[in-house]
């Protein structure tokens, strides 16, 4: 065996045991007796230091010094596993293990806080995270600012900097298109009341129309949507609501963006660091080109109107077209996660200048809930009424992730460019998904960029597939043209 071997059988079974407590997490949304809480923290804390220790062993400095990877392939191996394995080694354990122990206090009282509208019972631990997330950057960051450190966790090789830009090109065409939307009449939306059993079986039609492989994966419910697991056991779960049909449908279309991402990374990649999405921004991607682009696009929604009729009967709208605006009506509104595509992104950006001021000590976390509530008011002209609508309403800074949230945009704008190369690669894609077959374009997606896995970097496969560097441009001409001909502005 040479050390090349060795190394890759060492990660595989690291990957392997990820896997393995990937699965803990789920089981603790979906299927988990709540009496077993106590226990299952102690369970995934004790498979976290056996994955620590694994990806500290001094061994794997040695193998990444001596390898020698056999081809290009080898050498991408070499870089994922060596990102890792520098970070990792960097992060002192009680540092880690601390960041653990907070953090899981800090979402218990994040919840407890949101649901009570008191958001001075959650500062005091947040600005704990804070401080530790500060600290852990300061320990890997080398020559880069602290949030570029964590952000890269996110998405390898990206900057404060160039994603700042992206979001300073992307906003005044934002706010632009927004406030012509705003001026002209919305549509109505459905009425009536949608039986949950009829709407899980929908849920899971709609889930293999987009090519969720059911033979490697399952749906279930669970009180947040989420995908989880990569090659041969990639779950996902969704919510149902009797009078809003259209939130499990679409957040279902969403996590199968995510979930056939990663059942259609090469098998040769399998329990590999190349068996997985490559980075967040990548993987919001593929999430939303499903979801928005081809999910939400007049096409399809001319064949999921049909087959709604068909379940449900009558929808409260008259035609298809009635069904097309509805199901992309633009509302002003206080949460990230309900937001349509015009105002998205406009919340992404707020999170992201308010985390960067965050980690780098510009705004104190005490002071937090007041910028977040000036913010909003500058950026949507409305006052925040309570925390759960302002800066209580995401968990991801409980948890400590910081350098996140921008790369939801991120996958906006990758979206974006995806999509006018799929158009153009492609050139009888309506024609298909009117008839609910997507298959013309997930299968160009997974040519193009889902069976790559990690092999190369976040911007290099978007730019191989567009044929140019990604931009925001594609993005703006896609919400333009759509939400212009929707409201006739
Ligand atoms: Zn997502």
């Amino acid at each position: 065996m040479t050390a090349f071997d060795d190394l890759l059988a060492h990660q595989r079974e690291t990957v392997a045991l990820a896997q393995v407590a990937g699965r803990l997490g789920w089981d603790q949304e979906t299927m988990m007796p709540r009496g077993a809480a106590e226990q299952r923290g102690e369970e995934m804390a004790a498979m976290e230091s056996v994955l620590h220790a694994r990806r500290t062993d001094p061994r794997v400095g040695e193998w990444l010094a001596a390898a020698q990877p056999p081809d290009e392939t080898g050498a991408a191996h070499l870089r994922e596993i060596r990102r890792v394995w520098e970070r990792a080694t960097k992060v002192p354990a009680r540092l880690a293990a601390e960041i653990a122990r907070v953090t899981s206090v800090a979402q218990g009282q994040w919840a407890e806080a949101r649901a009570s509208e008191d958001s001075a019972a959650f500062l005091p631990v947040l600005a704990r995270v804070v401080a530790l997330r500060q600290e852990e950057a300061d320990a890997i960051r080398g020559d880069r600012s602290r949030y570029d450190a964590l952000l890269d966790d996110y998405e390898p090789g990206a900057t404060a900097e160039t994603i700042g830009a992206m979001f300073d090109a992307l906003r005044p065409g934002l706010v632009a298109l927004r406030e012509k939307v705003l001026g002209a009449t919305p549509p109505p939306g459905l009425t009536g009341r949608y039986d949950v059993e009829d709407q899980m079986a929908l849920t899971r039609e709609i889930a293999a129309v987009f090519g969720y492989d059911f033979t490697r994966g399952r749906i279930d419910r669970a009180v947040h949507p989420f995908s989880s697991g990569s090659g041969a056991d990639v779950r996902i779960t969704t919510r149902t609501s009797e009078a809003e049909p259209l939130g499990s449908i679409y957040s279902t279309i969403h996590e199968v963006g995510h979930a056939t991402y990663e059942q259609n990374v090469d098998p040769a990649y399998a329990l590999s660091a190349l068996g997985q999405g490559v980075s967040m921004g990548v993987h919001e991607s593929q999430s939303r080109i499903y979801e928005n682009q081809l999910g939400r696009s007049r096409a399809f929604t001319s064949w999921l109107f049909g087959r709604m009729g068909e379940v449900f009967g009558d929808l409260g709208v008259a035609d298809a077209e009635g069904f097309y605006a509805a199901v992309n009506r633009v509302e002003p509104g206080y949460i990230r996660t309900e937001a349509d595509e015009v105002h998205y992104n406009l919340h992404v950006m707020l999170r992201f200048d308010l985390e960067r001021a965050l980690i780098a000590g510009d705004l104190a976390v005490e002071d937090l809930p007041g910028a977040w509530n000036e913010r909003f008011h500058a950026d949507f002209g409305v006052e925040v009424d309570r925390p759960s609508r302002g800066c209580l309403q995401d968990v991801h800074w409980s948890v400590g992730l910081f350098g996140y949230f921008p790369t939801y945009t991120l996958g906006n704008v990758y979206a974006g460019c995806l999509h006018e190369a799929l158009r153009r690669d492609v050139p009888d894609l309506d024609a298909a998904l009117a008839r609910g077959d997507t298959s013309g374009a997930r299968d160009w997606l997974r040519e193009k960029v889902q069976r790559h896995g990690a092999r190369y970097q976040p911007r290099e496969v978007i730019a191989a597939t567009c044929g140019a560097e990604p931009s925001e441009a594609p993005l703006l001409r896609y919400l333009e043209a759509k939400f212009g001909a929707l409201y006739g502005v």
